[in-house]
Formats: structure tokens, C-alpha cells, sequence
């Protein structure tokens, strides 16, 4: 029995993963659970999952909770998700949470000794450097969960990372693929929020729109794989069926296929190096026809731009980079601002910074908030 404590249990990422477990109980146990405000769902799974430590956003829903399961104990806010990713007693922590959020309880997690699934893209867009060494020194593993990064890590299986040439990351292009820049001017909250291929959290959803969730994943890719910015090429694949690929010394490329459905990867994740029975559907070749390929326009879509110069200015650029995109994805998800807003003021926001050398948690922490303070 593999012991699992998730963080965002109530997310998208997280009710999927509750799903397979609850599919395999002869395979894992739940040690521990975290959602925001979702505490009625939170309830239901403790029922059915019995966690021994849960955590929620508001002490008011901790006391209420704890009033309905005596036993389990409860705790609150974000020094409560960080004392429960330090001492939940489990094999891997899964992080679906959403933003950066999610950097500290990875951070704990890690310095504890426990291995991670990762889902929560935005540690490594934020702290990657200094979670990928923590990581080292801890002898922790930290396995992808998001589809393209899984599909490089299964890729790599049985090869070495110092043989690889570069990256093919695919991306759907997002709804508004082929638009030019005075039609992203017009599109509506609604039309961002219907992603043609993948059902996700909200943040992802608007991210995979404006094409800054492919500017992340090269972030991310470049920490995880440990390969430089010029050898990661985005490539677009409005079909979703390759979900990345990894070209070697030899010119052998070797990519990973499936439907897209985030219950493959997050299964890998947890189950790695086995494999489980899944009920999702296989490709049909035959009704596919083909596959295309594209190259991403980054001249309507400069966020995926912006995330590429952020990797090479290094420094601070990445977090800021992603501080300012949460909060304007949460002014855009609040009709605060139009969709063009995003990307013209993360680059208005850009161009105004003076960079600063990041040493350590505090310094992201402190970027983060300063970001956060002018745009807010
Ligand atoms: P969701 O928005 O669906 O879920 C986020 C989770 O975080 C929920 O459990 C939510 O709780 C919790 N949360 C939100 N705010 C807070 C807070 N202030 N304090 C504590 N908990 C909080 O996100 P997704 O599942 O879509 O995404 C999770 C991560 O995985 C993201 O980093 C995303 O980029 C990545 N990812 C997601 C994919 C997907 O298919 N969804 C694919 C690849 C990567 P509550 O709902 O109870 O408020
Ligand atoms: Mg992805």
C-alpha cells in the first residue's frame, strides 16, 4: 500500500487522482487531504477516504470541520498546508494546488523526505533552481504530472537525460489557435473558458488560452529535465494526442501518445515505475485520420515569448513573470480586465523590472508579494 497525502484534493487535478485511488484501494491509502473553499467536497471525501490530517483554507470551516470529525485533525491557512506537507506520515505527495500557492508545501515536502507527483507547475516556474537541488540533497524523487512533462519522463525511460538533442513540447494551441491580435482583442471570458481538447481548473483553462500555460511548461521543462531554454521547442499539435517528444543525439525521436485525459499521467505519477489498468479511452487511429504540426505565433500570443526571455534573463524574471499573470488571470476571471489585458500588462510589468539574484525562499516570497502589491 503506497501512502498518499493530496494537496488541492478538491481541484480538478485532485478529485481525478481521488478517482483512480478509489479504483485501486487494494494499491493506496489517503493520509492526508487540502482544499480552498470547497469544504462540503472536502467532507465527502473524508468520509469516503478516512485522511488522518486535512487542511482548509479558513479557520472558521477548520473549526466547523472538526466539530463533524473529531478524530481528525484539522488545520488551516497557508502555515497550515506547510505544517501538513512537513509531517503528513505518507510515500508521496501529490501537489494539485493551484499557483504559487504551492511552492513552500512542495518546499516542506521535500525537506521531510517525501516524494513528490507534481502538478502544481507554478513551483518550479517560481523556486525551480533551489527545489530541484533540495530535491538532490534529500534523495527525493519528483515525478511530472502535467501530460506534456509526463510524456518526457516516459520518454526518458531506459535512455540518458545527457543524450537528448531537444524537446518537442506540444501544445494545443488553445481556443483561439489562428487568431490575430485584433481578434484576441474581441474574445469573451466565456469563449477563454472552453479549451477545445482539455477540462481543467479555471487558472489552466485561461493560461492555456492566452498560451502562457505552454510559456510555464518550458519553465518547467527546463528544471525538470534539466535541458536550456534553446533545446526546448514548442510545437503545436491542435490534436492533443502526442503529449510530447524527446529527440536524442541520434536523431531518434521518441514521443508519448494518448487520449487527452489527465488520468493517464496522474496514475503514471503515482504508480511509477508500474503501470495500472485504466478505464480511459484508447487512440482510434482510424477515426483520427492524421496528426498535425504547426508552429506557435508569438507574435499574437507573447506570453509564450515572455516566458522563453524570462528563463534566459534568469533572476528574478521568472517570478515575476508568474505573479503577474495569477493576478491578472484573476482580474480577467472577474471581468475586471479584457483578455488582451493579460499579456500587455505582464509585459508592461516585465519591461518596468529591476531584476534581483534569488537566493532563497524569502527572496521569491518577497518578489512575489512586491508584484502582487502594484498590480492588485
Ligand atoms: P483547480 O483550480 O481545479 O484546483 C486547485 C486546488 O487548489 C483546489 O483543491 C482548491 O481548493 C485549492 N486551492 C485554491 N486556492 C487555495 C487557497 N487559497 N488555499 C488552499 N487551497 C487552495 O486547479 P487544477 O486542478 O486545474 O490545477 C492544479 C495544478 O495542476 C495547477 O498548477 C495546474 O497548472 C496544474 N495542471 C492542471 C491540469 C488539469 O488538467 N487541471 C493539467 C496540468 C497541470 P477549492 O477548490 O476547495 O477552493
Ligand atoms: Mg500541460
Amino acid at each position: 500500500m503506497k501512502k498518499i497525502s493530496i494537496l488541492g484534493s478538491t481541484g480538478s487535478i485532485g478529485t481525478q487522482a481521488l478517482d483512480i485511488i478509489s479504483k485501486n484501494r487494494d494499491k493506496f491509502s489517503v493520509k492526508a487531504l487540502t482544499c480552498g473553499k470547497r469544504v462540503e467536497l472536502l467532507a465527502k471525501q473524508i468520509e469516503a477516504f478516512r485522511p488522518e490530517l486535512v487542511c482548509v483554507e479558513d479557520e472558521k470551516d477548520a473549526l466547523e470541520l472538526n466539530k463533524r470529525f473529531p478524530k481528525l485533525e484539522v488545520l488551516w491557512g497557508e502555515s497550515g498546508l506547510q505544517e501538513l506537507a512537513a509531517k503528513t506520515d505518507c510515500d508521496m505527495v501529490l501537489n494539485a494546488l493551484v499557483g504559487m500557492r504551492g511552492l513552500v508545501p512542495t518546499y516542506e515536502a521535500i525537506k521531510s523526505g517525501k516524494d513528490i507527483a507534481l502538478a502544481n507547475k507554478e513551483t518550479l516556474v517560481t523556486g525551480g533552481k533551489l527545489i530541484i537541488d533540495e530535491a538532490k540533497k534529500n534523495g527525493v524523487s519528483i515525478i511530472p504530472v502535467d501530460s506534456e512533462h509526463s510524456a518526457i519522463f516516459q520518454a526518458l525511460q531506459g535512455n540518458s537525460d545527457k543524450d537528448i538533442k531537444r524537446i518537442y513540447l506540444t501544445a494545443s494551441g488553445g481556443p483561439f489557435r489562428g487568431y490575430t491580435l485584433e481578434q484576441l482583442e474581441e474574445v469573451t471570458l466565456e469563449q477563454a473558458l472552453k479549451h477545445p481538447n482539455w477540462s481543467m481548473g479555471n487558472k489552466i483553462t485561461i493560461d492555456s488560452a492566452t498560451m502562457m500555460n505552454k510559456g510555464l511548461e518550458v519553465i518547467e521543462a527546463r528544471w525538470l529535465f534539466d535541458v536550456e531554454p534553446e533545446r526546448i521547442e514548442v510545437i503545436v499539435h491542435k490534436e492533443s494526442i502526442i503529449h510530447s517528444m524527446v529527440e536524442y543525439k541520434d536523431h531518434s525521436i521518441i514521443a508519448q501518445l494518448g487520449v487527452p485525459d489527465m488520468r493517464v499521467p496522474i496514475s503514471y505519477a503515482l504508480t511509477y515505475p508500474e503501470r495500472i489498468q485504466s478505464d480511459v479511452p484508447s487512440v482510434d487511429f482510424f477515426s483520427l485520420g492524421s496528426l498535425t504540426f504547426e508552429k506557435a505565433d508569438t507574435k499574437v500570443f507573447k506570453c509564450l515569448k515572455m516566458a522563453y526571455e524570462a528563463l534566459e534573463k534568469g533572476k528574478s524574471y521568472p517570478v515575476v513573470l508568474n505573479a503577474a499573470n495569477e493576478v491578472l488571470v484573476q482580474q480577467f476571471l472577474e471581468k475586471k480586465i479584457s483578455f488582451i489585458d493579460i499579456q500587455n500588462t505582464i509585459e508592461r510589468v516585465m519591461n518596468e523590472h529591476v531584476p534581483v539574484n534569488i537566493h532563497g525562499l524569502s527572496d521569491i516570497l518577497s518578489i512575489d508579494n512586491e508584484i502582487r502589491g502594484k498590480l492588485e
